[in-house]
């Protein structure tokens, strides 16, 4: 059955919705986009959605990616439809914040919601060479953004953020590896093991630019300590032209229950002391305080509202193939009705079936608003000429991120569920890519920061960070919502 989605749930939102007007009125979009392009866009995107995207979603879930004798292989056609996401404006240059032309991210979330439901082992790829770009963008010097923006942006090469290490995951500060300085300021040498790094050899691109946290030497001990370098596999010369082999080699690539078309890669960097990294940000304090981990922290939040969206746009496709078969499937007879002789009805006519519909509509829908006015709040944050208005948004969106992550993840996993119980057997079957986007969609659970880290920076951190005024700011929201209906 084919991959189907409901343009108009996105149309809703934008046009129905949310206040989109005022988002389309900032300077940055006045001059490019007006409500009339929301339509010819959410169809558009939908056409690549259907066309481009999900065919290599199956097909990458059976063949997978492959790593035998050092060489990565993609499945088929992932090369192909991420350039063709990245050159034709469908991928980072869209998402990116503060590029000329770049869309609201309103829009460009509601098309790219539709990559992630047709096959979210390319959207995250797509995702994490936006996070590397809006991290240039946000931090980087001038010599960063024209070294490596361009390449990023047209599809050439591709990012990833590398964290987690064997014995440093959910506690992001034990991390061992080390940047030591050179005769450059900028330049560190690179040494350590990073784990489970989404993208880190793909084989789809002539180079990958891995953002990676590191302690410099004599950096201080925690958090404070750590320190953010840009580490491409091919070093980049400062004319933007490929260098040599940086010393980043990948050890294996795992295998997963899910997202089996996706690179998640062991790798090394500096096994023989070849390995360098640009400083991203300030040098050290005099007391080693670095700002890695606070700069890694934005690329963090688009990542983890990016894992709630992408879990509610796998939950939202996976309700639309039920809903589809609930009307095209005949079994049994309306409850009550005890002659043998009576017509058989399409699943859809019995109340169970209705009400595990419902349930998945109503959820996906509710989760879907959450998650946009979430985007809304960030087009202000990151556009509007009123810095008050800006800075409230910012903060009540920062609130958002570990509810937008941890509730839409853990959901979809019920939801994914309902819709292969619509399905019946065949639901647990290959047959539909419903149980694939289950097995997909757990991973979004762990990744970013587990559901328990999200409840922990919701509690410790973003219900009282200035005093809880955003938390409070956001729970008015709600409190005024409820009034007014
Ligand atoms: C497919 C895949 C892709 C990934 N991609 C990337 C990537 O691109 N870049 C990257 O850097 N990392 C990546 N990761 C790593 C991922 O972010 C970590 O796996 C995740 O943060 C959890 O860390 P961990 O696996 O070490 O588990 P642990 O930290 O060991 O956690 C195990 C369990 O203990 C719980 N726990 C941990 N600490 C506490 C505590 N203080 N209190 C209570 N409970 C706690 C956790 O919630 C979890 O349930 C990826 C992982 C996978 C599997």
């Amino acid at each position: 059955m084919e991959f189907k989605y409901n343009v108009r749930d996105l149309k809703f939102i934008l046009k129905e919705w949310l206040p989109t007007e005022e988002v389309l009125a900032c300077d940055r979009f006045k001059d490019y986009f007006s409500m009339d392009d929301i339509d010819p866009l959410l169809n558009e995107g939908y056409k690549i959605a259907r066309e481009v995207v999900s065919p290599i979603n199956t097909e990458g879930d059976k063949i997978g990616i492959k790593f035998e004798n050092g060489v990565v292989t993609p499945a088929p056609g992932f090369s192909e439809v991420y350039r063709f996401l990245q050159e034709n404006g469908w991928g980072s240059s869209s998402e990116c914040i503060e590029l000329e032309g770049g869309m609201p991210l309103l829009i460009a979330k509601a098309v790219s919601e539709m990559f992630s439901g047709a096959c979210t082992a390319i959207k995250s790829y797509v995702g994490l060479t936006t996070g590397v770009s809006n991290l240039l963008i946000k931090f980087g010097t001038e010599q960063d953004k024209e070294r490596f923006l361009p390449k990023l942006l047209s599809g050439d090469w591709q990012g990833t953020m590398c964290l987690t290490e064997p014995n440093a995951g959910s506690d992001v500060p034990d991390i061992v590896t080390r940047a030591y300085p050179t005769d450059n300021p900028l330049i560190y040498k690179i040494k350590g093991t990073k784990m489970f790094i989404t993208g880190g050899d793909t084989g789809i691109c002539e180079n990958t630019i891995h953002m990676v946290l590191a302690r410099p030497e004599g950096g201080a001990p925690g958090s404070a300590g750590i320190g953010l370098y840009i580490v491409p596999k091919i070093w980049v010369n400062e004319d933007g032209s490929l260098g040599k082999p940086n010393d980043v080699v990948t050890v294996s690539l795992e295998h997963k229950m899910g997202l089996k078309a996706q690179a998640t890669a062991l790798l090394n960097f500096g096994e023989n002391d070849e390995c360098y990294g640009i400083r991203l940000g300030p040098a050290p304090d005099e007391k080693g305080r670095s700002k890695g981990l606070a700069m890694m922290f934005h690329m963090m939040n688009e990542a983890r509202i990016s894992s709630g969206h992408g879990a509610n746009a796998q939950a939202a496709a996976a309700y639309y193939f039920a809903s589809q078969s609930a009307i095209e499937r005949i079994q049994g007879r309306p409850f009550g009705d005890k002659n043998p002789a009576a017509q058989r009805v399409p699943i859809i006519k019995h109340e169970d079936i209705r009400r595990m519909l419902l349930d998945m509509k109503a959820h996906t829908e509710g989760i879907r608003a959450m998650i946009f006015r979430g985007f809304y709040l960030l087009d202000i944050a990151n556009n509007s000429s009123d810095k008050e208005k800006a800075k409230l948004y910012h903060s009540i969106a920062e609130v958002f991120t570990p509810l937008v992550k941890c509730y839409a993840s853990e959901a979809a996993l019920n939801l994914e569920a309902e819709a292969i119980q619509v399905l019946g057997g065949v639901g647990y079957t290959q047959e539909y890519p419903v149980e694939q986007y289950l097995r997909d969609s757990k991973i979004l659970t762990i990744w970013e920061g587990t559901s328990y880290i999200q409840a922990q920076d919701l509690v410790n951190r973003k219900m009282r960070m200035q005093e809880g005024k955003p938390f409070a700011a956001w729970l008015k929201v709600i409190e005024d919502f409820i009034r007014q209906y």
